[in-house]
């Protein structure tokens, strides 16, 4: 019992030298990537500005994806009980519908929404907002093109949920005990940080966070968030 409390000490103190390190690559990062833009200016015209925008292209895209995982870890580490206010769960996810509206149509996929009216809970906005965006995103990703993508909210004595579900590619009972592993991803560009970073938020709200999924059909993930 001794150890485990010396070893999560140690965990959050490492935990905020990360992020600080993190919060640190950003400024190196933007000025790389401003550089790099200046550079692709400057080219214009030149006779090899086709060959090197091609690789100073690859470069601005590599620096998004560092800034990418930065942002997502960052989210990670910053408390979230701070900031709570009454909300209901169903605006929360209108406008998320709103970002992912785009995406959807570019896929061909359905997007269907049954929204019950809910009580509102505390809740810190911001970060149930991230954590509605990463289940939606995940599912759009895992259709990638053609599908459904239903939201469905409700209540219940001791909770309001909101449920998203999708007929992608569904997960092996192996690779759902993976998820919210950090750095676990499946895919070439992820940062296998959103549900790392959305399982948190949802356990610093007391909440219930359950997935059913089966491979080849599809894959339900339940968000619960306590009324009290
Ligand atoms: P990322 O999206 O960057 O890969 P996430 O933490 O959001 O990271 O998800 C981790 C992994 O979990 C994904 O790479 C994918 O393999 C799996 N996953 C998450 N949501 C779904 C889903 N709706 N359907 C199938 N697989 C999923
Ligand atoms: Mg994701």
């Amino acid at each position: 019992f001794q150890r485990e409390i010396i070893q999560s000490e140690k965990l959050a103190v490492v935990g905020q030298l990360a992020a600080a390190t993190a919060h640190e690559i950003r400024n190196p990062l933007t000025s790389i990537k401003g550089f790099l833009q200046l550079i692709n200016q400057r080219l214009q015209g030149n006779d090899r500005e086709d060959e090197i925008t091609q690789y100073t292209t690859i470069m601005v895209e590599e620096v998004d994806r560092m800034e990418k995982i930065i942002r997502d870890f960052l989210l990670m580490t910053k408390p979230s009980d701070v900031m709570r206010e009454e909300a209901c769960l169903n605006g929360v996810i209108e406008r998320v519908l709103v970002l992912i509206e785009n995406q959807a149509i570019l896929r061909n996929i359905e997007v269907s929404t049954d929204l019950t009216p809910l009580s509102s809970v505390h809740m810190h906005k911001e970060a149930i907002q991230q954590v509605v965006l990463n289940l939606m995103q995940n599912a759009l990703e895992a259709m990638n093109i053609g599908g459904t993508l239903s939201i469905r909210t409700g209540e219940e004595p001791e909770y309001v949920w909101v449920c998203v579900h999708d007929t992608g590619c569904g997960m092996t009972e192996e690779e759902v005990a993976n998820l919210g592993s950090p750095f676990y991803s499946t895919k070439t560009e992820g940062t296998g940080l959103g549900l790392t970073v959305s399982m948190k938020i949802i356990r610093e709200h007391r909440g219930r966070f359950d997935v059913v999924s089966e491979k080849g059909v599809g894959t339900t993930i339940t968000v619960r968030l306590p009324k009290q």
